[in-house]
């Protein structure tokens, strides 16, 4: 008999990753994905079945993290084995905008899914994973961080996140239960969400050299995170929930990088040079020199000529409005417990993911560039 995972949050980043990967293990996965007025499966349309195929491995299930009955209904109509608790409200910054949604979503949502579990008798069947993060750390009180590190988280989303792991703890302690938290710093791909930070980095490099767009604005440059591929973090995941007895796991590279230095990064892989300059507000990037052969091997020899007239030009810019009313200012995971007792060990470094990025984003703002030729011009995007 195949297994069956349930996962909440199938339509994100991690969501998608993981599908795929259990799909190929043999699983029979279940997602639950919220209703929306446009398609929001872009991440895993390629799994996707027709509902009328029979011994589909991948089945959907309108459903929120909000709605108790339905996640109870769906819990028990699936019974699964693994349960990977993915959904949140995810960006540290909109959680100032909307506190009282992502408590509700990212906190009593994970008590939804541990009582429902509970309630319906699945206790000793079903395993849950609890995606919880780094951002617990905030304001870190030490350095690295790892599973012992007190928390003192700094956002809406991290506080909530907080009430979410040692909800699982305690579920696991009064009950039993086989209920894990990972511990994930953050991950990145080309399927990231495109108003994080990585993301927006790839993206308007890519449009930047293009020449479809001018410049990028950023909030805070000298914060530093510890990047992995989300294709290595979906691994840990299923590690954790495959060991006899559940357990926390910090889960992340053990490299710190600023936003600035990422960005820097990121244009040098296409054979661009930015510097930076000022301070603060007024700090900015911009394009100090161009390796012409590489620029031309990377990015295309038809769009040097445009992009070797900007040399000089300013680049990066500073917009305080995406700064964050607390900052978490640095980030860096001990993963010393995960290595030792998942085996887990990543294949990627932040230089493979950063050349991932950047050729996926390349090619898709390409097509752009060709629509545009076109004669239809799509929004400069500056989120
Ligand atoms: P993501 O791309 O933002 O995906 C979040 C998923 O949750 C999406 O499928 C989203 O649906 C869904 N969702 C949001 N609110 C929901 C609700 N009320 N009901 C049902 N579904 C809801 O996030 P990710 O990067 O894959 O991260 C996965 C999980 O790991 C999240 O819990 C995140 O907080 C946590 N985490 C992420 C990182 C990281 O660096 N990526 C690090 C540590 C922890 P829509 O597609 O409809 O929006
Ligand atoms: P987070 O670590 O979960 O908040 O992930 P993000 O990718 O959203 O942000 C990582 C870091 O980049 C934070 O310290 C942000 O303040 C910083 N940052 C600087 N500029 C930007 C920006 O324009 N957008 C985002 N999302 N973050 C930025």
């Amino acid at each position: 008999m195949a297994k069956i995972a349930l996962i909440t949050g199938i339509t994100g980043q991690d969501g998608a990753y993981l599908a795929e990967f259990l799909i190929k293990k043999g699983y029979v996965v279940h997602g639950i994905k919220r209703r929306s007025s446009l398609f929001n499966t872009e991440r895993i349309d390629h799994l996707y079945q027709d509902p009328h195929l029979e011994n589909r491995n991948l089945i959907l299930h309108y459903g929120d993290m909000t709605d108790s009955m339905n996640l109870t209904r769906i819990i028990g109509d699936v019974k699964p084995d693994e349960i990977y608790n993915l959904a949140a409200m995810s960006h540290v910054k909109v959680s100032f905008d909307t506190p009282e949604y992502t408590a509700n979503a990212d906190g009593i949502g994970t008590l939804r899914v541990l009582e429902a579990v509970r309630l319906l008798g699945l206790t000793d069947k079903t395993r849950i994973y609890q995606a919880s993060t780094s951002e617990l750390y905030g304001l870190v009180q030490e350095v690295p961080q790892k599973e012992t590190t007190p928390f003192y988280p700094r956002s809406p989303y991290a506080v909530a996140k907080m009430y979410a792991y040692w909800i699982t703890v305690n579920y696991r302690e009064a009950y039993g239960m086989h209920a894990s938290n990972g511990i994930l710093f953050n991950h990145e791909s080309p399927l990231r969400g495109e108003t994080f930070v990585t993301r927006k980095v790839t993206r308007a490099v890519a449009r930047i050299v293009l020449g479809l767009q001018k410049e990028v604005f950023m909030g805070n440059l000298s914060s530093k995170r510890d990047w992995g591929h989300a294709k290595d973090y979906i691994k840990a995941m299923y590690l954790i929930l495959q060991q006899d007895t559940p357990d926390d796991y910090v889960i992340s590279t053990g490299v710190t990088t600023s936003i600035r230095d990422f960005i820097k990064m990121t244009f040098a892989k296409l054979g661009v040079t930015v510097e930076f300059r000022g301070e603060d507000e007024s700090e900015e990037g911009f394009i100090a020199s161009v390796d012409e052969t590489l620029f031309a091997q990377k990015v295309g020899l038809e769009y040097l000529a445009g992009f070797k007239d900007r040399v000089g030009m300013t680049v990066v810019k500073v917009d305080p409005a995406y700064f964050r009313p607390t900052e978490v200012d640095l980030l860096i995971g001990d993963n010393t417990k995960a290595r030792t007792k998942l085996g887990w060990n990543p294949e990627y470094d932040l230089d493979s993911l950063c050349v991932d990025m950047i050729t996926s984003d390349l090619t898709l703002m390409k097509k752009e560039t060709f629509l545009r030729d076109g004669g239809y011009r799509i929004n400069n995007y500056f989120e």
